[in-house]
């Protein structure tokens, strides 16, 4: 059986963190359209050069764009046939519906709010600027990808809930607790367990 996941969350939530962890322990793959992004930029690829400057400023990338790219993403091979866990999008409601359509003939099996309160998140991020030297780590842009989390990407949780599809977890804590939250919220949603291997080695 496959599994197909949706991770919501504020920056700084530690869904990226989950995310990767997540797709270890279910073996499916893991879809961060940051990542994707990222990725691109730093291989100066057509996408990479029309992205860089919108996620410097913290700004979203045009909703069109995001959907061609997650569509061709979630077409491959291995998303196909193992399920997929998806960091990062939807952002916006446009995004939803468009997810909606491309997973039509493959719903979505659940829907993850991983909640963190915003002063947590102000507190991590802070620790990650001095880590990471993320470009859009710095205080404007993580102002900006706050509030654009609250107006555009809260709402989906709301479309979701309205498909029955959604799960709340409590993101505060270790991240072993959140882990075993995430675990338990997926096996009550889907009756899937693991299929992968412990959550902690690399693929
Ligand atoms: P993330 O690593 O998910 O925080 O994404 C980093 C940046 O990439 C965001 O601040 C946006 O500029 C851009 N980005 C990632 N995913 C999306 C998306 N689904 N829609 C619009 N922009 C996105």
């Amino acid at each position: 059986m496959t599994i197909r996941l949706v991770l919501l969350g504020r920056q700084g939530s530690g869904k990226g963190t989950q995310g990767a962890r997540l797709a270890v322990h279910y073996d499916i793959a893991h879809v961060s359209t940051g990542e994707m992004l990222r990725n691109a930029i730093r291989n100066d690829t057509p996408v990479g050069k029309v992205v860089k400057d919108v996620i410097g400023k913290g700004s979203l990338v045009a909703d069109d764009l995001m959907a061609s790219l997650v569509k061709g993403r979630l077409g491959d091979a291995d998303a196909r046939t193992r399920g997929y866990l998806l960091d990062g999008f939807p952002r916006t409601l446009p995004q939803a519906h468009a997810l909606d359509e491309i997973a039509r003939a493959r719903p979505i099996n659940v829907v993850i709010d991983l909640e963190v309160p915003r002063e947590l998140v102000l507190q991590r991020l802070g620790a990650r600027r001095a880590a990471e030297h993320r470009v859009d780590d710095s205080p404007e842009a993580v102002e900006r990808r706050l509030a654009l989390y609250d107006e555009q990407t809260a709402p989906l949780i709301a479309h979701y809930r309205r498909q029955g599809v959604l799960a709340v977890v409590d993101g505060v804590g270790t991240p072993d607790e959140v882990f075993a939250r995430l675990v338990s919220a997926i096996g009550s949603a889907t009756g899937v367990t693991a299929r992968g291997g412990d959550g902690q080695s690399r693929r």
